[in-house]
């Protein structure tokens, strides 16, 4: 079995320091959890900016510069730059940030209901994302919300904005989304191309579950506070500590960790 690779979602856009004073907010905590990680064993930062004043989620192109410029001069972690934004914001707002080129940025090929509210990605912002990240150099890790997103992804590659072999992230146990459960994972995992690679995000309790089973079905594993801030119930996670389970669990197992190197190689990264 390939060597599992380990994404850490640090920050996201909802967690503040109030649930879990281990949210890195500022660049300079983000850098900091990038570094912890790393040394833990995971290969790729998930990264999205907050304001510095109320922690809520910002596009602003300096905080995502500082980010991406301190995690690349002191890390070898794959940088993943969110384009999520929440409904209204601009496409400027949300493509911006891929003038860094980063190694990869995610993309959601499909709109999906929030708890709260409406997570809108239009047949048009998908397009112009797709596009940039050709453009850019970056390999897109679509983020399939749904099933119908999977077919959007793959439309992609027919429309010359995407090149096989692509790469999935199922999100799964969030409100309104699909439900964490084995036979869904399953379902997911066979639906994608064949020389697809795939990750799972599970939310919430469901991210050790789903990640012990993406680490025996050959998958590969998402974890962080932007999914769930608990190690167990009651206890506040730190980042560093779900990579660190995942690479424990992984080695019991009997599977090795992806070095990032060895993450890029996987990911057909260069
Ligand atoms: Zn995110």
């Amino acid at each position: 079995m390939k060597k599992l690779i380990i994404t850490v979602a640090p920050t996201g856009s909802i967690p503040t320091k109030k649930k879990n004073p281990h949210v890195p907010i500022t660049p300079s905590e983000i850098i900091e959890t990038g570094i912890r990680c790393e040394s833990a064993g995971a290969s790729i930062i998930h990264v999205h900016a907050r304001n510095l004043k109320d922690e809520s989620p910002s596009t602003d192109y300096g905080l995502f510069e500082e980010i991406y410029k301190g995690l690349k001069e002191k890390t070898n972690l794959i940088i993943q730059i969110s384009t999520g934004g929440r409904a209204g914001m601009t496409y400027e707002a949300r493509c911006e940030r891929l003038r860094l080129r980063p190694e990869m940025a995610s993309l959601t090929t499909g709109s999906v209901n929030f708890p709260t509210s409406v997570y809108e990605n239009s047949p048009d912002l998908i397009k112009s994302l797709a596009s940039d990240m050709m453009k850019y150099g970056i390999k897109p890790e679509m983020e399939i919300f749904d099933l119908g997103m999977i077919n959007n992804a793959v439309l992609l590659i027919k429309k010359g904005l995407a090149v096989p072999p692509l790469h999935f992230d199922f999100v799964m146990g969030l409100q309104g989304a699909m439900p964490a459960t084995v036979e869904n994972l399953v379902f997911l995992k066979n639906t994608i191309p064949c020389d697809a690679t795939w990750t799972v995000a599970g939310v919430g309790p469901a991210q050790l579950s789903m990640g012990a089973h993406a680490i025996l079905m050959g998958g590969h594993v998402r974890v962080g506070l932007e999914d769930n801030i608990y190690y167990k119930k009651g206890q506040p996670a730190r980042n560093e500590d779900l990579v660190d389970r995942m690479v424990r669990l992984s080695h019991e197992f009997g599977r090795d960790v992806a070095t990032p190197d060895d993450a890029r190689d996987i990911l057909s990264l260069r």
